[in-house]
């Protein structure tokens, strides 16, 4: 359904209406700065994909007015445990952070962008669908996009919001580098008894891959496991069997809600702005959900955007957020490596070194403050 006619000028066209565009639309409705978001989708997708939303993302949010409303429909947990098998080898408290929020939150995703769009209706916008930008051309004067019904929208700039395959990114000639994961992850919300319970979230290690169980609303959990080769769609015999294998004798699945699966790549783009055209969260980095930094990322890029599009230094967009992109991919990456290490000496090394590690607070913290983002304030 549209939200109305699409206007034909405008001061920023935002191409994408996923986290990161409509946090990008949130802070520039707050900054009064006139602009169109534009979705190919009839409708915001339901359904729950990245479920962690960490302390800076939270504080984001809060500037915004969406964070009050998105903590009261999720889950807030206060510690992340990392084992190998059934032994504990380290357990990162957020519960010290600095942050009025100490606290990852379990959300599914589709919440997220729920708080965001009402978020946006309350402050007098919406989100212009379908619209499917099919070509974006630059000018000396402007941006022209041109839409797949044959609708033209002329805006000053365009931001790539379009997620990991983004047009935006392709029509800018920026490249995008890196490589792709051999492995496929598996997603999948489900109910079961959980022997740890819902107090954590949950990473354990192992050299078939690596599994992560964590709390969701409504007594779920989501387990999210990197596997040579995924089914399309899992079903709960494969997720018993995968618990089964890495979590012995911890978790009874008693029922699958939703489940996925998705092949991760490790790429940032080389730029953030090529002249008129500008680059924020999918568009401009993916990465392996360890840690569940992707759409925390991607939310705190639109409002960086968007601060810096209302400020007029949008050369300080890229200086600011594309360091960040490059130390999340180099952290999931190593913890993906870690976590899944085959050969006998590098299990046994890590194996020795994270409890050691594990016993200095700073280390500890200091994981925490990494993992909540709150280094990128
Ligand atoms: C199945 C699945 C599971 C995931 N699980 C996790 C997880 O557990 N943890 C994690 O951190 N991340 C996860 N992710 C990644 C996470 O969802 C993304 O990082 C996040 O959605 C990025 O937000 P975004 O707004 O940048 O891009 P997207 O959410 O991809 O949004 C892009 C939007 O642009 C629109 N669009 C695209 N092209 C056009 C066009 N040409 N014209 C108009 N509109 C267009 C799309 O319809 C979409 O709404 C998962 C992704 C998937 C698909």
């Amino acid at each position: 359904m549209k939200a109305a006619e699409l206007p034909v000028r405008t001061q920023v066209a935002i191409v994408g209406a996923g986290p990161t565009g409509l946090a990008l639309a949130v802070t520039l409705a707050s900054a009064g700065v006139d602009f169109v978001v534009v979705d190919r989708l009839a409708a915001g997708a339901n359904t729950s994909r990245a479920a962690v939303v960490h302390a800076r993302t939270l504080e984001v949010l809060a500037d915004l007015g969406a964070a009050e409303e998105l903590i009261a429909r999720g889950v807030p947990i206060t510690r992340f445990a990392v084992r190998d098998g059934s032994r504990r080898l380290l357990t990162v408290p957020f519960d010290g952070l600095p942050t009025p929020y100490p606290f990852t939150l379990m959300v599914p995703q589709c919440d997220t962008e729920a708080v965001l769009l009402a978020r946006l209706r309350a402050l007098g916008a919406d989100v212009h669908r379908p619209y499917e930008v099919d070509s974006v051309v630059q000018d000396t004067d402007g941006v022209t996009l041109t839409m797949t019904t044959g609708h033209t929208l002329r805006a000053e700039y365009a931001v790539g919001a379009d997620g990991m395959h983004s047009a935006v990114r392709a029509a800018s000639g920026i490249g995008f580098t890196g490589s792709a994961y051999a492995e496929s992850f598996v997603l999948a919300d489900v109910e079961m008894d959980w022997v740890p319970g819902p107090e954590e979230v949950s990473l354990t290690f192992g050299s078939a891959g690596l599994t992560v169980v964590a709390p969701l609303p409504g007594g779920r959990y989501r387990v999210v496991a990197s596997v040579d080769e995924a089914p399309p769609t899992p079903d709960l015999k494969f997720v018993q069997r995968l618990l089964d294998e890495r979590a012995p004798g911890r978790g009874t699945v008693i029922a699958l809600a939703w489940s996925s699966r998705f092949r991760v790549h490790h790429r940032v783009a080389d730029h953030y702005r090529a002249g008129r055209l500008l680059l924020a969260g999918d568009a401009a980095h993916v990465h392996s959900p360890a840690g569940g930094q992707g759409m925390n990322t991607g939310i705190q890029d639109g409002f960086a955007l968007g601060k810096a599009l209302a400020s007029g230094d949008l050369d300080g967009y890229e200086a600011q957020r594309r360091p960040v992109a490059e130390r999340v991919v180099e952290l999931t990456h190593r913890m993906t490596r870690i976590a899944t290490a085959r050969s006998r000496p590098a299990r046994l090394a890590r194996n020795i070194a994270l409890p050691l590690l594990g016993r200095s607070p700073r280390f500890r913290t200091k994981l925490a403050t990494e993992l909540a983002e709150l280094n990128y304030r």
